[in-house]
């Protein structure tokens, strides 16, 4: 089962969010039927936007991440609930490319660069917070810790990985979001760039000893305390009346033209394989 463990360093300038997500990344790909390169970008945003809303006190809140490199993969969005479930999608889930120069996937390449990561927290009350910052690489990791110094000012550092099976499935996934509080030395700052860069490979190390593993290795020797322990899953939120009512805030000649046509009405969810059909009886205001 997949989960996020989060810990304090022992003299509380480190703290650190770590995901282990292999299963719903999978889920996605299999939702989505993406090919492994855009799994791997779409597995790394899920992953991140996870975290990043499971911080999120608010019982109801929510949090979007949208990405637009302009690359073939096309835009990538991201939901979150407070608890870190999450659910995605991805414009074109198909986009291909080769492997990069370093034999990976080109997350870069496929996402591109051209554009912005944009984060939207809603907490159901007047306007949503939202912030964007210009995409760094495409490779996602890089992109949000560039996000938290421009638009939250926290030092971050960060790191996301997928890791795909021949078959196409997901074995890894996961990462993690090490942030510094305020008033941390430039030896803790040393610390954590030296552990995160020793961590190396986070699909390799969730691999051999899942999220424990992870976190253990990006806090050593800062004797790291957890302070929260908690599953997380990809979750959709559609349901048959939330559609009804998108579909009833429909123009009303859109809606005046489907009840003359007569035929049932079909609405797909952009996050889940849910299909949903209407009568065009269905389609009158009852309240
Ligand atoms: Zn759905």
């Amino acid at each position: 089962m997949d989960e996020i463990v989060k810990a304090i360093s022992d003299d509380g300038f480190v703290s650190v969010s770590v995901i282990s997500s292999r299963a719903l990344v999978e889920r996605a790909r299999a939702i989505h039927n993406t090919t492994p390169v855009v799994t791997a970008a779409l597995g790394r945003t899920l992953s991140a936007a996870s975290i990043i809303g499971s911080a999120l006190k608010k019982s109801g809140a929510s949090l979007t991440v949208r990405i637009n490199g302009g690359g073939p993969a096309g835009n990538i969005i991201a939901v979150s609930d407070n608890e870190g479930n999450v659910r995605g999608f991805v414009q074109n889930p198909a986009a291909d490319l080769p492997k990069n120069a370093l034999g990976k996937l080109d997350v870069g390449g496929v996402v591109g660069v051209n554009g912005t990561l944009s984060v939207i927290k809603d907490f159901g009350e007047k306007e949503p917070y939202s912030g964007a910052t210009r995409l760094v690489s495409g490779e996602i990791a890089e992109d949000f810790a560039a996000y938290f110094a421009s638009s939250e000012q926290v030092p971050t550092a960060c790191a996301f990985g997928v890791l795909v099976d021949r078959d196409r499935s997901v074995l890894a996934a996961g990462g993690y979001i090490v942030q510094l509080l305020p008033g941390a030395s430039d030896g803790v700052i040393d610390s954590v760039e030296l552990n995160v860069a020793a961590t190396g490979a986070v699909t390799d190390v969730l691999n051999n000893g899942g999220a424990e593993a992870l976190l253990s290795s990006v806090m050593a020797g800062f004797s790291p305390r957890v302070i929260e322990r908690s599953n997380v899953e990809y979750r959709c939120t559609c349901s048959r009346e939330r559609f009804r009512n998108a579909l009833l805030s429909l123009d009303k000649a859109e809606l005046d033209d489907m009840r003359l046509k007569g035929e049932p009405v079909e609405v797909s969810c952009q996050f889940c394989e849910a299909v949903h059909v209407y009568d065009v009886a269905e389609l009158v205001e009852t309240s």
